[in-house]
């Protein structure tokens, strides 16, 4: 029982797990790396492995980190099933085509410029893919996994669980003749967000494990609604625009339902709501398909033929020009766009509009890279360069943590408890982080091991001393600490 990692190996984005087992190659999750040059470099890497040569892909949830590679596996002479839930099968759609769009915009944005500076066009890298690439890597998913159903998958009996991370989020048993193991993908919040907790794995003999916030607790839900409403409050005392970057999936619906929440409550003064983002409009469509996955609270009002996602002053805005319209909007307003970090899409052009003044408030619901602008703003920033111009941070930076989509130390120890003894193999997390969890799983009498980037390793062997792999100096991260964001 063989893992070979080539993304979300001591770090946290480009989820791709090459999985061997009796005799089987199965490839879990084909994300794309996320935040900064030098990892989205990484994407442009060929697979050191026979693409051809696969049984199997299977994708526990549809974030890009998670299914961004697939239209390049396929490019790259793929043609076996993608395995996946029904959900995941329909988010993957909006997700991937959406991704073809940004590739091929940057590509003419680039373009443009290189001819500008006197560039010859092949200087410019063309798009890792295509809008055809992503329909041919979609023409391979088969939405047949579902919670609690075991089924054959290249010889292999996979069953998958419910990780309450997004809408359609798995988590997979494998048993093999060589044993059981727990594949995590990204487990979820149990305190936050629309979707039911994980439900509880069975034994096995080792995991594979996210460890995005091992070393952390999240603040409980009921003071991030309060301390959420109490910025809105005062947001609205400021008089100015309210600007709150979020990410299309899962992030949107959940502020959705909470403003709707909050405003027919009274807790919150009614006001407009701009939803500028026709991905995360197309996303809350699947959240309605799919209603019968969510919380109890949510899917009776969608039974009842309410809208849970739609507080009554909601606008959507579809096109560009829409858009640019809501800056000539007077008064109080909320405007909800993507993307979460603000290092693109519609915020950005609300941000140039309103950043500068001191009336405009900006509540940070999503995780911010310390490289992404949303990480300078956070970091306290004068200026921040917006569309190509200094622009002045004036507004009120409220940063809400709570709602966070992924476990926390608690959630990842509950998650272990049912397992008995497994070798856990942590994945999804940053050095330090990793580091500083070891030691908790030590005391929890578990042998824990950091998976390396790119190096194999043998799931039911004896895992390296101290659980580091060779050349690993990373220090443990200070643990507890009550986190912002993540995704
Ligand atoms: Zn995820």
């Amino acid at each position: 029982m063989n893992l070979q990692s080539f993304g979300a190996a001591q770090t946290v984005t480009g989820s791709m797990h090459l999985l061997t087992l009796d005799g089987r190659q199965v490839l879990i999750d084909c994300g794309l790396f996320q935040g900064g040059d030098e990892m989205e470099a990484r994407n442009r890497e060929e697979f050191s492995f026979d693409v051809a040569g696969l049984d199997a892909v299977i994708l526990t949830h549809a974030h890009l980190d998670h299914v961004g590679r697939l239209p390049l596996l396929v490019q790259r002479g793929y043609r076996g099933p993608v395995y996946c839930t029904a959900p995941t099968a329909a988010l993957a759609e909006t997700v991937l085509l959406d991704s073809a769009r940004l590739q091929v915009d940057g590509y003419r944005h680039d373009l443009r410029r290189a001819r500008r500076q006197g560039h010859p066009d092949d200087t410019v890298p063309p798009p890792l893919y295509e809008e055809a690439d992503v329909h041919r890597a979609l023409a391979l998913l088969r939405p047949s996994l579902s919670f609690g159903e075991p089924q054959r998958i290249a010889g292999v009996r996979v069953t998958p669980h419910r990780a309450g991370h997004i809408l359609g989020s798995a988590y997979l048993l494998l048993e093999g003749r060589e044993g059981r193991l727990i594949m995590s993908g990204d487990l979820g919040n149990r305190e936050s967000g629309l979707q039911p907790d994980f439900t509880l794995p069975p034994q096995a003999d080792a995991v594979v494990l996210e460890s995005t916030y091992a070393n952390r607790t999240h603040r409980a839900w009921p003071e991030t609604l309060a301390e959420f409403s109490a910025a809105l409050r005062d947001s609205v005392r400021q008089g100015g625009k309210i600007l709150i970057p979020s990410f299309a999936i899962e992030r949107t619906q959940t502020i959705l339902h909470t403003l709707k929440t909050l405003m027919d409550s009274g807790e919150v003064p009614r006001m407009p709501v701009f939803l500028d983002s026709p991905m995360a409009a197309r996303a809350t469509h699947e959240y309605f398909e799919y209603g019968d996955e969510l919380i109890p609270e949510v899917r009776d009002a969608l039974q009842s033929g309410e809208d849970p996602f739609r507080p009554n002053t909601l606008h959507v805005v579809n096109t560009s020009a829409e858009s640019q319209r809501i800056n000539r909007y007077d008064g109080p307003a909320i405007i909800l766009a993507g993307n979460g970090m603000m290092t693109g899409g519609r915020i950005q052009h609300h941000l140039k509009h309103h950043l500068w003044k001191p009336g405009t408030s900006l509540i940070i619901v999503s995780y911010q890279s310390p490289g992404s602008l949303g990480g300078r703003i956070v970091a306290g920033a004068d200026t921040v360069r917006l569309m190509g111009e200094e622009v002045a941070v004036r507004a009120q930076v409220h940063t809400i943590g709570g709602f966070s989509a992924h476990a926390d130390q608690d959630d990842l120890l509950a998650f272990l408890a049912p397992m008995g003894q497994p070798h856990v193999w942590l994945v999804h997390g940053e050095d330090e982080v990793m580091a500083a969890f070891l030691p908790v799983l030590a005391a929890q009498g578990l042998k824990g091991d950091i998976v390396p980037d790119r190096n194999n390793v043998d799931l039911l062997g004896a895992g390296f001393p101290g659980g580091t792999p060779p050349g690993f100096t990373a220090t443990p991260a200070p643990a507890g600490g009550v986190v912002a964001g993540g995704e």
